[in-house]
């Protein structure tokens, strides 16, 4: 129905990656939920457990390799696929109607940060093996005082000769574990908070003393975040990461890219859900009738196709927005609450038309929705997006 939204390359893209999902990917679903029950793994990467043998996982990334989809955020003189920003949308919200685990590599967000700011010595030190995936980085911006705020935050970094000391404590950070360096917000001139004042730094996780990692936190999907401590940490002046004070903007661009992923992750969770919604519909008799006779369960599924159509609109048209190079803030501060929450109420009411089954781990839905929850809650919650959606609308009327 979103079409025209779209040119031939990229419907061609989708369908492809669509169709690779149905064949390759979906039929090893049953595989991954049984293991969870019956405790069944395979030795996984860097110590940890796989639901699938060395020799799926060999299958699936050759196929990945192949199709282009483990370099999608390199541009083609890096050795990327050369997708479009609308390609890539589509190719993670195909990816995304599976909960078979796919090692894509590739880190958008902080690439893009790092594009734009990064010296050229931090980009051959950070930025070159990043692209390469030699390197490994997490974002931390959120402390135990600020989150959804994030101009609340309190890590300090203070200048000492050609070092800056940086003293604080992040949370709740995706892959501080297994990364080599991350990319860690601070507050160099608190007297020009909350408007300036920001810094963003390059820090070596693995080599900087004074950092540590105080505690690993499990998540409601079982995914580990962590809390990281920072004391009396000397990180070089080199690593300053674009102007001192002036970090603020370049973040909100990273997490802007991020937030789009984000939305097509969601539609893309939505869509299987839905899809697995009608077909159990039309299968389950009830009181002599399948359930897909029912007004209730139509309307359900009305529901979740009316929402999916008005999710991809909003998200295909802020994505060719974004590649004209248009500012796309209030579009995200649309599109991240709305998808998010509307991913969930599909999700759920899928879960809803197969009853008891849709509350059990036989079906990927639990996961999906759990999925959801969370993604109601990082990279800003419903609230606060909603919160910047009014401001800007109430400056522009
Ligand atoms: C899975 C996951 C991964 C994450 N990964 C990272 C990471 O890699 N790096 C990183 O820096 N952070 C990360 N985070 C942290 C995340 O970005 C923050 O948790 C999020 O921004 C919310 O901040 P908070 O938890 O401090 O909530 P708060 O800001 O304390 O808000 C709590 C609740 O209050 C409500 N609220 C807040 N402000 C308002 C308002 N003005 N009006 C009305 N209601 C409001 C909202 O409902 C919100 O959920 C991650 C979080 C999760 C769950």
């Amino acid at each position: 129905m979103i079409e025209v939204l779209l040119d031939e390359e990229d419907r061609m893209i989708r369908d492809a990656t669509r169709r690779w999902v149905d064949a390759e990917l979906i039929p090893l679903e049953q595989q991954i939920l049984r293991a969870e029950v019956e405790d069944n793994w395979y030795e996984g990467e860097e110590g940890g457990r796989s639901a699938l043998s060395p020799e799926q996982r060999q299958t699936i990334q050759a196929q990945v390799a192949e199709m282009g989809y483990d370099k999608l955020d390199l541009a083609v003189e890096d050795g990327g696929a050369g997708v479009t920003e609308m390609q890539h949308t589509l190719i993670s919200e195909e990816l995304s109607r599976t909960i078979v685990p796919l090692n894509l590599g590739g880190e958008a967000p902080n690439t893009r940060m790092l594009e734009e700011l990064a010296t050229p010595e931090q980009q051959e030190r950070y930025l070159e093996p990043l692209k390469r995936g030699e390197k490994r980085s997490c974002f931390m911006l959120t402390e135990p005082n600020a989150g959804g705020d994030a101009r609340g935050i309190e890590m300090r970094a203070v200048r000492d000769g050609d070092n800056y000391v940086l003293n604080g404590t992040k949370i709740f950070i995706t892959g501080a574990d297994r990364s080599d360096f991350a990319i860690v917000m601070t507050v160099t001139n608190p007297e020009d908070k909350p408007r300036g004042g920001f810094s963003a730094f390059l820090v070596d996780l693995k080599e900087t003393e004074g950092v540590e990692i105080v505690r690993p936190i499990n998540t409601v999907v079982g995914g580990r975040l962590f809390e990281v401590a920072f004391q009396d940490a000397v990180v070089p002046a080199a690593n300053l990461l674009g102007d001192e004070g002036d970090a603020f903007k370049p973040m909100q661009r990273r997490l802007g890219v991020r937030r789009l992923q984000i939305a097509s992750r969601a539609i893309g969770w939505a869509q299987r859900a839905m899809e697995m919604g009608g077909a159990w519909a039309k299968e389950r008799v009830t009181f002599g009738q399948p359930l897909s006779n029912r007004q209730a369960i139509q309307w359900m599924l009305a529901e979740a196709h009316t929402s999916l159509y008005a999710s991809r609109t909003m998200v295909y048209d802020a994505v060719r927005k974004s590649m004209a190079g248009q500012d796309i803030r209030h579009e995200i501060s649309v599109i991240k609450p709305f998808v998010t929450e509307m991913s969930q109420k599909v999700i759920d009411d899928s879960m809803q038309i197969h009853g008891a089954a849709g509350m059990t781990s036989d079906l990927i839905l639990e996961r999906m929705w759990r999925g959801a929850r969370l993604s109601r809650i990082y990279e800003g919650p419903t609230e606060v997006h909603r919160l910047t959606n009014a401001r800007l609308l109430l400056e522009a009327l």
